[in-house]
Formats: C-alpha cells, sequence, structure tokens
C-alpha cells in the first residue's frame, strides 16, 4: 500500500504515519516527492487494512497496491486450473464445455425431454435449477428435492452431467450429493456461509457472478471457497445489472478477458441471464465463445412458451442445435474443440 501525504504535510505527520504502519508489523519507507511525500507499506504478503492510517492527520489517500485475493491470482498459480468432471469431462483445459437445460426441473416429462434434446445436439452437461432464488416469493420456487431426484433420474438416462443451484449451506449436502457441479448464484455470491460452506464440499462449484459485482468482488468471493479448501471452482460471467431495459443484464464477455488474465480459474459465459431474450442468446453465446469462454451455461426449453421461470430466455431445442454447430466452428478457430459429452449407459436412448 502507498500512503499519500497531503501537500504541505508536516513531518510530524509523516512521522506519525511511519509509527502506525511500524506498529501493524510492517516496514515503512518514506519517499519524498517534488508536491507531496508518499509513504510506502513494504513486508506485507496480503493486503494491508487501510482503515488506521487513512484516518491520520496529513493524510490524502492510502493506494493498495497488492491485490486482495491471493490464491485465485495467477501470481499464486500461473497455469491455469483445469477441472475434470465424472466421465474425462475438463473445464478450463482446451475444451469448450456446453452446459444447457432449462431454467428449473418442472416435471419429469420436461427435464428428460429437455436432456435428450441438449445431449443429442452435443452438450455434455444437463442444467435445470431445483431450488430457485426468484426476486418474487410468489414466483415458482422449484420442485425442490423431487426435483434433485428428477435430475438424477435425467443423468442415469443420458449419461448428461448435471449443474444445479444450492440456495443456502443447510441444503448444499443434498444437492452436492446429486450434482456434479454445484452451482452458487447470482443473488448469492456473497452469501459467505454458503460460501465457506461449499469450500468445504468436494464437488466443483460454479460462482455466478452478483447483480452488481466487480470482477474483483467475484474474485473474491471464489477465494472464500478456495480458502476452506476446495481448489475447484469454475467462475461464470451472466452479466451485471445496468441502467439500460434493452437486456435483462448487461453482458460483460470483457469479463471472461479479464479474469483470464487475473485468475488461473476458468470462467464460462451465460448469455441467457446476460441478456434475457433468447434471440440475443446465440449472438452473445458465439461472442463469448470468441473471447475465449470455457464453456456456456444456457437456458433451453422443450417448450419455453410454457415454462415456468425465464422462458423468454430458453432457446427451442432447434435453436441449442443451431448454436451448437456454430460453436464448434468458433472453437475450431481458436484452436479449442467442444467437449464430448460421457457416453450414455448402455441400452438407453441417448
Ligand atoms: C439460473 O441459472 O437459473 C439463475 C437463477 O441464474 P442467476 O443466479 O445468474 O440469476
Ligand atoms: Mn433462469
Amino acid at each position: 500500500m502507498l500512503v499519500v501525504m497531503r501537500h504541505g504535510a508536516t513531518e510530524e505527520e509523516i512521522q506519525q504515519v511511519v509509527a502506525a504502519i511500524e506498529e501493524m508489523g510492517y516496514e515503512a519507507r518514506v519517499l519524498p516527492g517534488r508536491q507531496r511525500t508518499t509513504v510506502g507499506v513494504v513486508g506485507n504478503d496480503g493486503r494491508v487494512d487501510p482503515s488506521r492510517i487513512a484516518g491520520l492527520s496529513g493524510v490524502q489517500e492510502c493506494i493498495p497496491v497488492t491485490k486482495p485475493y491471493k490464491q485465485v491470482s495467477r501470481e499464486w498459480r500461473p497455469q491455469s486450473t483445469v477441472i475434470r468432471l465424472a466421465g474425462g469431462v475438463t473445464v478450463g483445459a482446451e475444451d469448450v464445455v456446453m452446459m444447457a437445460g432449462p431454467c428449473s426441473v418442472e416435471s419429469e416429462a420436461q427435464i428428460l425431454e429437455a436432456a435428450h434434446a441438449v445431449r443429442e445436439a452435443g452438450a455434455a452437461i444437463l442444467r435445470g435449477g431445483a431450488f430457485k432464488p426468484r426476486s418474487s416469493p410468489y414466483s415458482f420456487q422449484g420442485l425442490g428435492k423431487k426435483g434433485l431426484e428428477l435430475l438424477a433420474r435425467a443423468r442415469e438416462e443420458t449419461g448428461l452431467l448435471i449443474v444445479t443451484e444450492a440456495m443456502d449451506p443447510e441444503g448444499l449436502d443434498a444437492v452436492a450429493e446429486v450434482a456434479d457441479i454445484v452451482q452458487i448464484g447470482a443473488r448469492n455470491m456473497q452469501n459467505y456461509s454458503l460460501l465457506k460452506k461449499a469450500g468445504r464440499c468436494a464437488k466443483p462449484v460454479l460462482l455466478k457472478r452478483g447483480l452488481a459485482a466487480t470482477i474483483q468482488e467475484l474474485l473474491l468471493s471464489a477465494e472464500y471457497i478456495l480458502a476452506e479448501g476446495n481448489p475447484q471452482v469454475i467462475l461464470c460471467e451472466r452479466g451485471v445489472r445496468s441502467f439500460d431495459p434493452a437486456t435483462r443484464n448487461l453482458f460483460d464477455v470483457a469479463a471472461v478477458a479479464v479474469v483470464h488474465g487475473l485468475s488461473h480459474l476458468p470462467i464460462i459465459a451465460d448469455p441467457s441471464h446476460g441478456t434475457g431474450h433468447r434471440d440475443m442468446v446465440i449472438p452473445m453465446a458465439r461472442a463469448a465463445v470468441a473471447a475465449g469462454a470455457d464453456g456456456l451455461l444456457v437456458e433451453v426449453h422443450p417448450n419455453p412458451d410454457r415454462a415456468l421461470s425465464d422462458g423468454a430466455q430458453s432457446l427451442y431445442p432447434a435453436q441449442f442445435a443451431q448454436l451448437m454447430g456454430e460453436v464448434r466452428l468458433i472453437a475450431q478457430a481458436i484452436g479449442r474443440r467442444v467437449a464430448e459429452p460421457a457416453p450414455a449407459r448402455e441400452g438407453i436412448r441417448a
């Protein structure tokens, strides 16, 4: 951290800052300048809390120079993290992993139909919420445990892996029992007790960016999971709030490149929640893969017009099949390929 002193700060004020830094156990380096003096904090192996120093007399501002996160950073681990899932599917390596399915699990027929459709198009992972965090308490809240059972059934029938959301620490174990990847949704990105619990679980975690979260906040939330001992975190860009209602959220494609620079963790993109409109999902999905996303999370419903949640942004199965073809071409153009789904169980229609 650098402590910038006000123009005309007295020697006594500078020495007060030096004393405070030394009292905190660090070394202080006074750097006199033509306009003002700066005091550097040395010897810290993490971020220094500026609150003690910022209020001292003569201090203009405290500028952090060390990133507040550690284990998620590329400095900590230069090589990219590769997450290995059942059936040989990997996230964060060469493959672009397609995760697709309805917003919510609604019924046995609906989830099985969706699973077969996305499997046929070539997706490797089935998405679908059994526990749904809805903005309104009167909206469909998901089928709960029954939804988890139906997801397990869909995996058995199709061989697709499952990503599904855990909403609270109490419910996480039941979700982790069924899920191949436990999703933490945008509304829960800063639910620290849930993050800590996910950090103690043995399953990979898909952590979605919060509705108004900076990339630094997303990485700090991931740091909670790693700090508890779970290194298997996949980040997800899903758009942030903006002033413009033309799209549901502002889909931040640049976040993919930013995260790849700052962190070794894989990042996928969710153009469904990122745009909110089915017609915009395909172009934004293409853009995300071209930008280097390690996968996509796409809402697909066998009958979007009758969906109990997020129908307007859900692709028809035929649209998803078209998208898969395009993603294959884009992946190839940038030296990647689309992950193959794990083989379906013998004797079962894939
Ligand atoms: C979802 O994936 O259906 C979901 C609720 O997404 P988000 O948390 O990004 O809003
Ligand atoms: Mn949804």
